[in-house]
């Protein structure tokens, strides 16, 4: 909403199906004359972006400030700190949850949230294999078994349909990651989750500032998780915060998060839970860095859309697929290139995005999570994996198979987006991709 996206519905559904005609060239390929001569840099013509990308500091002087007072405390502890309390509060600004436990990244947070949600030996979880491996992380700690579900083809998001193929009697939990800051269908995945009587996880790691149909992200599922780490869009070096809303849960947080003890209380432990406490001065900083997060977000949101605006009309080329009443706010843009469309392969197409000065890289993590040797060996706890031992799954790794989760990581090219970026910067990494794009077309 809030009119900073301007893909329409018509695209964002021919996006979705575009896909599917494998080998269609599109305008690009038909423009493309035969024998005309090369003006791309990397054969020596000139470079087609020439701005500088802008940039600018991530922080100053509120974060000292924040420091500076949290330096006048007698302790710097998080229970009852006052930087932890002023982050708290900032968070629910963000996302409105009713129970909010700060913790030391956005894996210690999916940790928590799939321990107080029950979830334990043997039980399946499904999320997306393109993702932080910090995802599933909690996931194996707790004796669960990760089930990877594939992805929409320009989303890079969690395919509904696909969950849903995949859900057992032994499935417990969803957890939705919002790739990139591109918020998931949440509706549908509600839907199903509750349904199936499932657990709803929203990996938020990569989407402070996201809106999904207008809701703040995290405001859907049961849990909402958020990294603080450094790459993320508002950070305090490493860090983590999660929320819940529901009655059940919410009130395990803290335990969850503080080696299974109840703090107002403490003694008597009921629960079991490693220590995955944030201290005050990284509470501090993350208090200060939230002011900055709408600013961050919007524009990113703004440049990312804008981005996607100038290289609808390459038919070789899939723009990141964001629905139009969301907001995504680009952790990192990404499009793909279809089959066939070109005269070269990815490395080369890379090769001459970046001579022209395009900030671009081929596809984000190497292989789907499943692929890691980790999991190929099945080699979770010292080589072994007691959940497979005791007969409690047949899950195997080297068989898993997400078709389009591969092909994406094969055919993607990932652009920066940062937020002290310049709209004209962005118009002329466009243009280079346009160059580039009529250049290899077939
Ligand atoms: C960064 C990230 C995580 C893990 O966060 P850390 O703070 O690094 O532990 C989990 N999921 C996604 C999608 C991420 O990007």
């Amino acid at each position: 909403m809030g009119g900073t996206n301007s893909l329409s519905r018509r695209q964002w559904v021919a996006g979705a199906s575009g896909l599917l005609l494998a080998g269609a060239t599109g305008k690009a390929g038909e423009k493309a004359a035969s024998g005309q001569r090369s003006s791309l840099a990397l054969h020596g013509g000139e470079k087609a972006v020439k701005k500088a990308a802008g940039s600018g500091p991530r922080w100053g002087q509120p974060e000292r400030q924040q420091l500076d007072a949290m330096l006048q405390q007698g302790s710097l502890f998080y229970w009852q700190g006052p930087q932890t309390k002023l982050l708290t509060e900032r968070f629910r600004e963000v996302c409105p949850a009713k129970y909010v436990q700060t913790c030391s990244s956005g894996t210690a947070a999916i940790h928590i949230a799939v321990a107080a949600a029950g979830i334990g030996l043997g039980d399946e979880v499904i999320t997306s294999p393109i993702t932080d491996i910090g995802t599933v992380i909690g996931v194996l700690y707790q004796q669960a078994v990760p089930v990877f579900a594939d992805l929409g083809p320009g989303t890079y998001n969690l395919d509904v349909a696909d969950v849903e193929r995949r859900i057992t009697p032994k499935t417990k939990a969803i957890i939705a990651v919002h790739l990139t800051g591109n918020p998931c269908d949440m509706d549908a995945l509600k839907t199903l989750a509750d349904r199936h009587n499932l657990v709803l996880i929203e990996d938020c790691a990569q989407a402070w500032g996201a809106r999904s149909r207008g809701r703040p992200i995290g405001s859907v599922g049961h849990f909402a998780c958020f990294s603080l780490q450094n790459s993320k869009h508002v950070t305090c070096g490493d860090g983590g915060v999660v929320g819940s809303s529901d009655e059940r849960f919410g009130p395990l947080l803290q335990k969850f998060g503080d080696k299974g003890g109840d703090r107002r209380k403490w003694g008597g432990f009921d629960a079991f839970a490693t220590n995955y406490r944030m201290s005050e001065p990284q509470a501090a900083v993350a208090a200060a860095q939230l002011k900055r997060l709408e600013p961050i977000a919007a524009k990113r949101a703004r440049l990312g859309n804008l981005l996607s605006e100038k290289i609808a009309d390459l038919g070789g080329l899939v723009p990141h697929q964001v629905h139009p009443e969301d907001r995504a706010v680009y952790w990192f843009y990404m499009f793909r290139m279809r089959p066939k469309a070109f005269r070269c392969g990815r490395s080369e197409f890379v090769k001459a995005l970046l001579a022209e000065g395009a900030p671009v890289s081929g596809g984000y993590i190497a292989v789907p999570l499943y692929g890691e040797p980790v999991f190929q060996k099945h080699g979770f706890f010292a080589g072994r994996w007691p959940v497979k031992e005791m007969g409690l799954t047949t899950m195997d790794f080297s068989k898993h198979k997400c078709p389009e989760a591969e092909a994406i990581l094969k055919t993607g090219i990932r652009v920066t987006i940062e937020e002290h970026m310049t709209e004209e910067y962005i118009i002329e990494v466009a243009a280079a991709i346009q160059k580039v794009a009529r250049h290899y077309a077939a």
